[in-house]
């Protein structure tokens, strides 16, 4: 048994759990399929019920993936894809989302977002995304790769404000957040959803980090993930297409550990000390 999953309120009042499943990469070989099924399905079934993709992932094949994977569980799944911006235009958006529906096999997502900022106007593919919510092919709108600014001229923006949560690249060795986009997002009450939340395993070989999780017993990647759900109005989609490593992500949420550890990971991986602007992978 693990402990509870934290959870988030969107600004939209619905609750969502802190950690998911990402499945960039998912898709790209058959030979894989079964192992990525199986790997969603075990996240769902230990309550990582945010399932996150895009029409990018694979050319469409990570949606197909996922349509598989969740079929018989659609009420469990908070069920997340995302618009490429060259297709993010007043009727493209539409037309994307409806394709990405055909490919998961289902009705509805729970949230859409803007994949990264484009040459579309933010007013047309907030438009759109209203629209979309209104005919009930999604639930919430949102955002990724919005820098604080970005999120300023979104705010302006006819109900730019209605923005779910903006996605974008957060873990420890990439902590730029922290210095104005985190905070400026935790007073507005938009979530931020951590994306590469383990560093696609770069920072898995870190001295500091594989001394701190023997200390508990634990693993890198748990301890990676403690540090996100740690804090206020983040969420993390670790991706893994091996249904024992979604176990050792789930168990992130039993790790408690202490101010002093915590001092020596800022040691090892240091928070920002000016603005830098917003990395991307
Ligand atoms: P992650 O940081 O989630 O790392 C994924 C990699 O780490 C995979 O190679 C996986 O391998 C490996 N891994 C997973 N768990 C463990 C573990 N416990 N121990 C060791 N290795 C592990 O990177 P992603 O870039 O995939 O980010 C997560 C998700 O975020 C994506 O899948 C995608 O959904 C989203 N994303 C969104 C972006 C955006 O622009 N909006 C950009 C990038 C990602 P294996 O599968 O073999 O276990």
């Amino acid at each position: 048994m693990y402990d509870d999953i934290p959870t988030l309120t969107l600004p939209s009042g619905r609750d969502i759990p802190a950690l998911g499943i990402g499945t960039w990469n998912m898709g790209e070989s058959n030979a894989e399929e079964a192992q990525e099924v199986a790997s969603i399905r075990k996240a769902v079934e230990l309550g990582m019920t945010v399932v996150d993709t895009a029409e990018m992932y694979a050319d469409g094949r990570s949606e197909e993936i996922v349509g598989k994977a969740i079929a018989d569980l659609r009420d469990e799944v908070f069920l997340v894809s995302k618009v490429y911006p060259f297709n993010a235009s007043a009727t493209g958006t539409i037309e994307a989302c409806e394709r990405s529906l055909k490919r998961l096999g289902v009705d509805h997502l729970d949230l859409y977002l803007l994949h990264w900022r484009g040459s579309h106007p933010l007013e047309e593919t907030v438009a759109a995304f209203e629209k979309l919510k209104q005919s009930g092919k999604i639930r919430d709108w949102g955002v990724s790769n919005f820098d604080t600014d970005d999120m300023e001229e979104l705010f302006e923006v006819e109900n730019g404000r209605n923005c779910a949560v903006n996605q974008v690249l957060y873990n420890l060795s990439r902590r730029g957040v922290e210095y104005d986009l985190l905070p400026w997002c935790q007073e507005k009450g938009v979530p931020l959803m951590a994306y590469s939340p383990i560093e696609q395993g770069r920072i898995l070989n870190n001295h500091e980090l594989i001394r701190i999780a023997k200390a508990y017993q634990a693993t890198p990647a748990q301890v990676a993930l403690a540090f996100l759900l740690e804090r206020d109005g983040v969420l993390a989609i670790p991706k893994s297409a091996k249904p024992e490593r979604v176990e050792e992500n789930r168990g992130a949420t039993d790790l408690d550990i202490s101010d002093e550890d915590w001092a020596s990971l800022d040691a090892a991986f240091p928070p920002p000390t000016r603005k830098t602007s917003l990395a991307m992978l």
